[in-house]
């Protein structure tokens, strides 16, 4: 068993970690391949936030098996929050194909440990890591808010923040790497040191990374909007290498659904937290996440959130239909909401904020911006600005990690294009 595949769905700690089986992997002595019949072993790594991606799972997992019953491989380990919560499925559909599971809540060095074991490597060899313009550092994990509709807190288990040593000494070899720019990551960033101790670790994070020598940009993912303090956004003001870039997932407008699903917040106090970072921050971008079709969600609630998504005229909003998640307290709510008007509901707010994202990215038409060059495709360049927004440029000559001044000519509700 000498090549590998890895395959990763979801959430950007997903990706952190693969790239840290793929790291491992290499030091075994594993080559990397595209194609699934190439493979021996195939990682994947899964999400299970919502149905949809545990369906993606499970369809590739019965591919994988047929390969496996015509060519005796590929075998597949199986990873992620998916693996803490569906292993019955994925068993079932994977058969004698699966060799492993590992759980999503199991640390990651305990999980890359078991694979070693697995495969029985005997010795290790040095790697050189790829260099990336931009890297992902999960800071905390798990989540212990338990909104009513959410598996995370069951796949991932309770908060564990890392240390602050380990994670400074992660970005400082990063940037020495190359490393531009640095996306710290947890479910509720904003509670990052709690169980350690500190009052106020979160902030004191961004102050601590944004002093490393050599980075330019941070950023982090996601924030709570219930533990977002206003001295919070002050200290962030401070910050030199801060993106301007707020991501505040709402969920819904209606108060009435809030309270069901457990947020902990009220539309009046979201409203007031998003008036604070236009006043601090008036070149910010704020996005959010939304569920539509909760139970119970009437017509007049989702006008609500119609209405809030008008007020707050959010850059980009990822909007979710509602989907029953094992063993969570929404799966059993009454007023379950029709697939169908679920779908319409995600439609009609789609359009709605697909509408408020051309408006928001035309108004940087004829501005000049800086970007950060993440990759080059022929004579276009791809990049963002601070705000998160990707930014094509073309006949540019810069190169990958330059950062560069752009003038905006054109833009669509997810692009600008730049010269
Ligand atoms: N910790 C983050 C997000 C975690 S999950 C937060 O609290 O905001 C990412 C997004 O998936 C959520 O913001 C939510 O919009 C969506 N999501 C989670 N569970 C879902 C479910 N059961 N059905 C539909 N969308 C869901
Ligand atoms: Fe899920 Fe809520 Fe935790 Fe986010 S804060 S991961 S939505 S339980």
């Amino acid at each position: 068993m000498k090549n590998f595949k890895i395959v990763t769905y979801g959430c950007q700690i997903n990706e952190y970690e693969s790239e840290k089986f793929r790291e491992a992997l290499l030091s075994f002595g594993y080559n990397e391949v595209e194609k699934d019949e190439d493979a021996d072993l195939i990682l994947l790594n899964s999400c299970a936030v919502r149905e949809k991606a545990n369906l993606k799972l499970l369809s590739k997992i019965g591919r994988i098996r047929k390969l496996f019953e015509k060519q005796g491989h590929p075998v597949s380990v199986v990873t992620g929050c998916v693996a803490s919560v569906n292993e019955q499925a994925i068993k079932r559909v994977g058969e004698k194909s699966i060799i492993a599971l590992f759980k999503g809540y199991e640390s990651l060095d305990d999980r890359v440990k078991k694979l070693r074991k697995l495969l029985s490597v005997t010795g290790e060899k040095k790697i050189s890591l790829v260099q990336k313009v931009f890297a992902y550092v999960p800071i905390i994990y798990g989540c212990n808010d338990f909104c009513s509709y959410c598996i995370v807190p069951i796949a991932k288990g309770r908060e564990r923040s890392r240390a602050k040593v380990e994670i400074l000494e992660e970005i400082n070899t990063l940037v020495k790497n190359g490393a531009q720019e640095i996306v710290l990551l947890g479910q509720n960033i904003n509670h990052y040191g709690r169980d350690l101790g500190y009052k106020n670790g979160f902030i004191e994070m961004l102050e601590d990374v944004d002093k490393i020598p050599g980075l330019k940009r941070l950023r982090y993912l996601t924030s709570y909007p219930a533990d977002f303090t206003l001295s919070v956004l002050e200290r962030m003001r401070k910050l030199k290498k801060l993106c301007s870039h707020f991501h505040l997932p709402v969920q819904s407008g209606s108060n009435k659904i809030l309270k069901s699903m457990e947020r902990g917040y009220t539309r009046e106090q979201y409203v007031e937290l998003i008036n604070s970072v236009r006043i601090l921050f008036p070149y910010a971008s704020i996005t959010t996440d939304i569920i539509v079709g909760f139970p119970g969600e009437s017509e007049k609630d989702y006008n609500e959130t119609k209405s809030l998504v008008e007020y707050a005229q959010f850059d980009r909003s990822f909007v979710a239909a509602y989907s029953k998640r094992p063993n969570t307290p929404a799966a059993v709510m009454e007023e379950q909401i029709d697939e169908k008007e679920k779908k319409k509901r995600l439609n009609d707010l789609l359009s709605l904020q697909n509408a408020i994202s051309l408006k928001k990215n035309r108004f940087f038409i004829g501005k000049t911006v800086e970007i950060l060059i993440e990759s080059i495709v022929g004579a276009q360049a791809f990049g963002r600005i601070p705000q998160d927004k990707l930014v094509i440029v073309e006949g540019c000559t810069a190169r990958v990690g330059d950062i560069i001044k752009t003038e905006i000519v054109d833009a669509d509700f997810i692009h600008l294009r730049g010269k």
